[in-house]
C-alpha cells in the first residue's frame, strides 16, 4: 500500500489516497466518484527547492565567482 496523489480531470479535485499499486486503474475521484484522473507527481517540488537560491544577497557573489581570499583576508594568526 502506498500514497497517491491524483487530480480529477471532471471537477478539477485534487486528492491523495492510500491504495495498492494494482489497483490504481480503480481509483476514483472521492468528490464526483469520477475516473478521469492525471497522476500528480510532488517529486516536481523537490527539484525547484534544491535549484533555487535561497537566501539573503550579500557582498559575496558566490562559489567560483571571485578569487578564494583576496589581500584583506591576511590576517595575523
Ligand atoms: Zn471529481
Amino acid at each position: 500500500m502506498a500514497y497517491y496523489d491524483f487530480q480529477c480531470l471532471s471537477c478539477g479535485n485534487q486528492f491523495e489516497i492510500k491504495t495498492s499499486p494494482h489497483d490504481l486503474d480503480k481509483v476514483q475521484c472521492p468528490g464526483c466518484e469520477g475516473k478521469e484522473l492525471k497522476r500528480i507527481y510532488k517529486y516536481f517540488g523537490m527539484f525547484v527547492k534544491a535549484g533555487k537560491y535561497g537566501g539573503s544577497t550579500g557582498p559575496r557573489g558566490g562559489p567560483g565567482s571571485e578569487p578564494p581570499c583576496a589581500a584583506d583576508c591576511s590576517t595575523g594568526g
